[in-house]
């Protein structure tokens, strides 16, 4: 392969990554502008057209694009998406390679909050596809029944904080109002709360996971289920029974409303 044909093949594969993070986004359609008219007959004309499409796109900013309602977002969503645009809020943003807004059905009738993205959620822009989130994909698909793209998942803060650490009273102060409006779109009707940030963010108490867990606490009238965070779980595995048991209530409840 020359090395046009490689860059090509690099940009073919760039494209493709963004379309599908802008699927998950619920993005169906893009608007293209025209930008490059020659038709290039030799190597050189190629080369020249890619770095005129390449200029004429950073000219431009952001190619537009129509957000739609789509699988993965509702309306509602794409609002809380706009106004938190490319949010500069929280010192969290000068670290982060991407904002880890969300993902799932924007309709479900069950939510996962997490904490923040690690470094795979930063790199990916999706929540929970680390280690943590495949023990959460687990939980979901093995212990619910459920696919993963049936529930919501998402985290108390959007951007990764440096070196995992936890984000701090600022951070998650910028972010929450964030987080009210996506519950506020979504309308779970049940939300899992996973480790101590999500549940002592969520349920306004200093009381740690180890005592809440288990216990149905609410959330702006919202049924809310503590427990141990994933990544809690690959540290200490016997624990994975005191998750089942809290899950076994999600389950429960979740009966409950689809009997009416
Ligand atoms: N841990 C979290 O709390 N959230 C993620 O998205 C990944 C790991």
């Amino acid at each position: 392969m020359n090395d046009i044909e490689s860059e090509l093949l690099e940009i073919v594969t760039q494209v493709r990554k963004h379309i599908e993070y802008q699927k998950t986004l619920g993005v169906i359609s893009i608007e293209l502008v025209p930008a490059v008219t020659a038709s290039p007959t030799d190597e050189a004309d190629a080369q020249s057209s890619v770095n005129k499409a390449q200029a004429s796109a950073t000219k431009r900013g952001n190619v537009p694009i129509t957000e739609k309602p789509g699988p993965c977002q509702s309306a509602g969503l794409t609002a809380v998406r706009e106004e938190l645009g490319n949010c500069s809020r929280c010192k969290l943003h000068k670290g982060r390679k991407t904002i880890v807004f969300g993902e799932g059905d924007p309709n479900s009738v069950l939510m996962f909050v997490g904490e923040g993205p690690g470094y795979e959620e930063d790199q990916q822009g999706r929540p929970f596809v680390g280690a943590a989130g495949q023990l959460l994909t687990d939980i979901i698909v093995k212990g619910i029944k459920l696919r993963r793209e049936d529930v919501y998942i998402c985290n108390i803060v959007k951007c990764r904080p440096p070196n995992n650490r936890n984000p701090e009273p600022d951070e998650i102060a910028a972010c929450e109002p964030f987080l009210l409006k996506q519950i506020e779109a979504i309308k779970p009707k049940i939300i899992v709360a996973l480790g101590n940030i999500a549940a002592k963010t969520l349920l306004k108490t200093g009381e740690g996971i180890t005592l809440l867990r288990g216990r149905w606490q609410t959330y702006h009238g919202i049924p809310v289920m503590p427990t141990f965070h994933p990544a809690y779980l690959l540290r200490n595995p016997k624990d994975k029974a005191l998750v089942w048991e809290d899950i076994k209530k999600v389950i429960m409840e979740m009966e409950k409303i689809r009997q009416g």
